[in-house]
C-alpha cells in the first residue's frame, strides 16, 4: 500500500479533523442563543414570550446577567431555574455535532442539516416543557431546510446516486407527504392523532431524511415511534403518567431523525 492511496480528505474545514475546534466554538456561541429561545418560547400557547425571570423579573438575554443563558440555567439575580435544565442544551449540541460528523456530508449539505438541528434543538426542549411546537420555529426549520437543500443540489451535492435535483424533489415530497398523513390523523382522530405542531415539524425532519431516500424517512419515523412507545411503557410502569396522559411526540421525532441522519 502506498501513501498516496489513502482515502482523500474532503475539502473544507467542516469535514476535516481540523474542524473540531471550529465546531466546538460554534456550539459555545449558539448554546446561549438556543437557551434564550427555549426560555422565551416555553410558555402556554397564546401568551406572550417570556422576557425575564418568572420570580424576580430580571430580563435575560442581552439585557440581563449572562448567568441565565449559561449551562447553569439560573437567574443571575435570584438564582431561580430558567429555561432548559442545566447542561442539557450544551449536551444536545455536542450530540448534534456528533450527528453531523457521522453523517459526513459536503459543506452545503452540512449547513442545511446544521440549520435543521439549530431549529430542532429549541423545539425539543420547548415541546418537553410545555407540549407545543411554536410555528415560528417549525416554519423556520421547514423553509430554511428546503432552501438550503436546494442550494446543496445547485452546488452539485447529492444524497443518492439519483443526483441533487431528484434528491431535492424527493426531500420536498417526503416532507409534504408525511406532514399530510400527520395532519390527516389530527383531523380524523382529534387529540388521539398527532398534533398539528408535529405535522409542521415533519415538513422539515422528513425532508432532511428524504434527501437520502425513502428508507431513512421510514427509519427516522420507526425510531421515533419505538422510542415513544418504550418511554410511555416505562413512565406508565413507574406511575409517572396515566393512560389518559399525553406524551409530547416532537422530541421523539427529532431523536429519530437525528439517528437516521447519523446513519444516512
Ligand atoms: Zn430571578
Amino acid at each position: 500500500m502506498s501513501l498516496t492511496e489513502h482515502r482523500p480528505t474532503p475539502a473544507g474545514p467542516l469535514r476535516s479533523g481540523a474542524g473540531w475546534p471550529l465546531r466546538l466554538l460554534a456550539a459555545a456561541t449558539v448554546a446561549p442563543l438556543i437557551r434564550w429561545i427555549v426560555a422565551a418560547d416555553s410558555v402556554p400557547g397564546g401568551t406572550a414570550r417570556r422576557t425575564g425571570c418568572d420570580n424576580c423579573g430580571t430580563p435575560f438575554g442581552s439585557a440581563g446577567p449572562p448567568l441565565a443563558l449559561s449551562p447553569l440555567a439560573r437567574c443571575g439575580a435570584c438564582r431561580q431555574r430558567i429555561g432548559a435544565p442545566p447542561a442539557t442544551v450544551e449536551l444536545a449540541l455536542l450530540v448534534s455535532i456528533g450527528v453531523l460528523v457521522l453523517a459526513a456530508r459536503p459543506a452545503v449539505e452540512t449547513v442545511a442539516f446544521a440549520w435543521w438541528l439549530l431549529c430542532a434543538l429549541p423545539l425539543f426542549f420547548v415541546d418537553l416543557a410545555v407540549h407545543r411546537l411554536p410555528d415560528r420555529l417549525t416554519s423556520a426549520a421547514a423553509f430554511g431546510t428546503w432552501g438550503l437543500l436546494g442550494l446543496a443540489a445547485l452546488a452539485g451535492d447529492s444524497g443518492t446516486a439519483a443526483g441533487g435535483g431528484a434528491d431535492w424533489l424527493r426531500a420536498l415530497l417526503a416532507g409534504g407527504a408525511v406532514a399530510f398523513v400527520f395532519a390527516a390523523s389530527t383531523v380524523l382522530l382529534g387529540r388521539r392523532g398527532f398534533g398539528l405542531g408535529d405535522a409542521k415539524l415533519v415538513l422539515s425532519s422528513a425532508a432532511v431524511l428524504g434527501w437520502f431516500g425513502w428508507g431513512p424517512v421510514f427509519l427516522g419515523l420507526m425510531v421515533a415511534f419505538v422510542a415513544a412507545a418504550l418511554t410511555s411503557v416505562v413512565l406508565l410502569v413507574a406511575g409517572r403518567v396515566r393512560w389518559s396522559g399525553h406524551l409530547p411526540f416532537g422530541p421523539f421525532l427529532i431523536l429519530g431523525s437525528m439517528v437516521a441522519l447519523a446513519l444516512a
